[in-house]
């Protein structure tokens, strides 16, 4: 099973392009194993968000993805654009469309997510959030992910996408590794890992002027501060990657940050930041940027 995940910020590409990136990007992520496939990218007027789903190999999805968007808007070039992908190897729930990933928040795709892994206190986070009103569309374990950050989010106005994510793993048990992304959001991808392996690769035009990202501690900042909790990047053009594995980003770029437990990278406008709610004092400080070979 696997994840992968797709930004550009200020660099053409057509939908199209992005979902034969995703497409490709679960490709290499095909012999670690999985039942089911699934991608979700942004509506053609940027304010939805359109998921492909299907049981079976990635090649069923493929074509799947080509029924659904061919030409029209889907070949205009957008210059940022974000998506996510996933092959899922069932632990909870059957294999089919429905438990497929992404899993969403609710029937307006408001937040969807992939996620690797098992949430062991599922079922307690189910109970909370049936309560107050959420219904459940699938047997995963995962859909509880995407419900409890849309309760998060209508209940904290103020938090950002990254700290949504941040409060929601607070609350969560088991391992996982994760990607976000919200029509609320555009523009911005969250991911998180625990006990499951997530990477993020960096692409850029010229060569990276840091070879570290400094870690980001701490508490809120606000929806409306849009800056100042983010480490700027030298470069403009940027593309960034989520994976559960190299092997899926190498022909992309051989620079790397592997995430540690309970990190969360956020980009937004075009900067990552890798952000943990809690300093130890054996704390590095810093992700070192790798170089693949
Ligand atoms: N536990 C999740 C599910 O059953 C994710 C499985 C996976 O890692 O692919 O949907």
């Amino acid at each position: 099973c696997g994840i992968f995940a797709y930004l550009n910020y200020l660099t053409p590409k057509s939908r199209q392009e992005v979902l034969d990136l995703l497409v490709t990007g679960l490709k290499r992520l095909e012999y670690r194993g999985y039942d089911s496939t699934g991608v979700a990218i942004d509506s053609p007027d940027n304010k939805n968000i359109v998921m492909v789903k299907r049981t079976g190999k990635v090649k069923v999805l493929e074509d799947a993805i080509q029924e659904h968007f061919s030409g029209g808007e889907y070949s205009e070039p957008v210059l940022t654009h974000i998506g996510i992908a996933h092959t899922r190897w069932a632990t909870h729930g059957v294999p089919c469309e429905r438990n497929s990933h992404p899993q969403r928040s609710d029937d307006t795709n408001g937040f969807v997510v992939v996620h690797n892994g098992i949430i062991t206190n599922y079922n307690d986070v189910k109970t909370f959030l049936a309560k107050r009103g959420y219904e459940f569309e699938s047997d995963t374990d995962t859909e509880v992910f995407a419900k409890l950050v849309h309760h998060l989010w209508k209940t904290h106005p103020t938090y950002s996408f990254r700290e949504l994510v941040e409060q929601a793993i607070q609350q969560l048990e088991g391992a996982f590794a994760v990607a976000v992304k919200s029509k609320y959001f555009p523009g911005e991808c969250v991911a998180s890992r625990r006990s499951s392996p997530l990477l993020v690769g960096i692409k850029t035009k010229t060569r990276l002027a840091t070879d570290h990202i400094p870690i980001l501690y701490g508490k809120v900042i606000p929806r409306s501060d849009s800056t100042s909790e983010f480490m700027p990047m030298e470069e403009k053009e940027v593309e960034y990657f989520f994976a559960s594995d190299a092997s899926a980003v190498i022909e992309h770029t051989n620079r790397v940050i592997y995430l540690e437990d309970d990190d969360v990278a956020a980009v937004r406008d075009g900067t990552l930041s890798i952000h943990r709610l809690k300093k130890s004092l054996d704390d590095p400080h810093a992700r070192e940027i790798t170089t693949l070979k």
